[in-house]
């Protein structure tokens, strides 16, 4: 009998709404009765905090070793024996996480081959696979406006142009993997609640509430 939880990824740029729409997909899902939890890349475990420092530039290291460390944290946050991401489908739990593999392939090709990085991750691709990547499409200014708003550390990737170009990267790796993962684009620059109901229509059909009661 089939009883694993699915596996839904957030993507977007910065001030999309990514944590937003996660915490309103979460308490769908969970009000069908089913176990759902979030999470994130990078990690908080220990390879993601390595991470956290380079980005935060309290650490420092070249481009290549960050896109290792990246490559690491993601196959620690799926295979960890305690809390792998892997084990909690198996349990059949849903995970939502805000990040996988297209932004390491959108924001660190800026700087390193796309071949690189799609080899470097080709052991994470192969062991899980997202039923869909959820791509929240907002304008880069419009992103902005809310990242100076709200709570928003600067990050090395925060500022307009750079956010422009990694969104035209995303639609670049779009096109390149159609037919390979399954992408659903949403527009982000319409309110919370109208950007919960695109993703909640999609999503609700892979769930036979009969079937999870
Ligand atoms: P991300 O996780 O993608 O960086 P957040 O969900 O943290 O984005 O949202 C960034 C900021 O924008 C937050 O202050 C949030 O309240 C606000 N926000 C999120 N979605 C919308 C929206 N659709 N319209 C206006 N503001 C939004």
């Amino acid at each position: 009998m089939e009883n694993t939880g699915h596996f839904f990824v957030f993507e977007g740029i910065d001030g999309s709404g990514k944590s937003t729409q996660i915490r309103l997909l979460k308490e769908k899902i969970e009000e069908l009765g089913v176990r759902c939890m979030e999470t994130k890349e990078p990690t908080d475990g220990p390879i993601g905090s390595l991470v956290h420092q380079c980005m935060t530039g309290r650490t420092s290291a070249d481009e290549y070793s960050i896109a290792a460390l990246f490559a690491a944290d993601r196959l620690d946050h799926l295979l960890n024996e305690s809390d792998g991401l892997c084990g909690k489908i198996q349990d059949g739990i849903t995970v939502l996480s805000d990040r996988f593999i297209f932004s390491t392939y959108a924001y660190q090709s800026v700087n390193i081959p796309l071949e690189w990085l799609i080899q470097m991750n080709s052991q994470a691709t192969e062991i899980l696979r997202p039923d869909c990547h959820i791509f929240i499409d907002v304008d880069p200014e419009v992103a902005m406006e809310r990242i100076t708003a709200g709570r928003f550390h600067t990050e090395r990737y925060e500022t307009t142009e750079q956010l422009t170009k990694v969104r035209s990267r995303y639609y670049q790796l779009f096109d390149r993997f159609q037919g390979q993962e399954s992408v659903l684009i949403v527009d982000g620059n319409q309110s919370v609640d109208d950007i919960a109901k695109d993703i909640w229509q999609y999503v609700a059909p892979f769930y036979d509430i009969a079937e999870t009661r």
